[in-house]
């Protein structure tokens, strides 16, 4: 029986780009060069949930991670992410090994290192003159999106430590290389 007994955890849509805002996505369907790096180093995948198709549908405009910041949309990422942290109880329980999380950095949910704030995007969108207008009243934060702090949180509050990058959601091509080195040396680390 072969099994590495190693697994890392995506964001939904570095497996499936169909779950991105229409218009997003670099990759026609799985994000192949990550998914490589993963087969290559023999590490299993769990995938993620997507929590805006699960709020807003395949509908949806973007939006900033303020405009998501409600208590309502925070308590549904809790709820979707209850069975993860479970399945990550189970591993752990019989010592296999979750070597990270790979978020989207630039994504106000999935977003790791980095989201997006609106300056004063809200209200009615005949308040903008421009499309020009709204791209700039929208700026990044250094600090992870609304799904990802709540994941953290609860990893916290199980007691589990783990490491996390984020692709670069405007280049994903740009962050290869150090998503390989991260789970290199994250699997070589344990
Ligand atoms: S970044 Fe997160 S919320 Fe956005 S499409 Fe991907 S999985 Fe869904």
């Amino acid at each position: 029986m072969q099994r590495s007994k190693k697994i890392v955890l995506l964001s939904h849509c570095i497996l499936n780009a169909n779950s991105k805002i229409i218009g997003y996505s670099q990759y026609p369907g799985v994000f192949k060069e990550i998914v490589d790096i993963i087969d290559r180093l023999d590490l299993g995948m769990i995938q993620l949930p997507c929590p805006e198709i699960l709020a807003c549908g395949m509908k949806r405009w973007g939006k900033t991670k303020d405009q998501y910041d409600t208590k309502h949309y925070r308590e549904m990422c809790r709820d979707i992410l209850r069975p993860v942290v479970e399945q990550i109880y189970a591993y752990d329980k019989v010592g296999y090994e979750i070597v990270g999380v790979i978020g989207v950095d630039g994504s106000p949910s999935c977003g790791v290192n980095k989201t997006c704030l609106g300056k004063s995007q809200y209200g009615s969108i005949s308040n903008f003159k421009t499309i020009e207008e709204i791209a700039d009243s929208i700026i990044e934060a250094d600090d992870p999106g609304i799904f990802m702090e709540e994941f953290m949180q609860l990893l916290t509050d199980e007691g589990f430590q783990l490491p996390f990058i984020g692709i670069n959601e405007e280049d994903v091509f740009d962050s290869i290389e150090s998503v390989e080195n991260f789970l290199v040396s994250h699997t070589e680390a344990q």
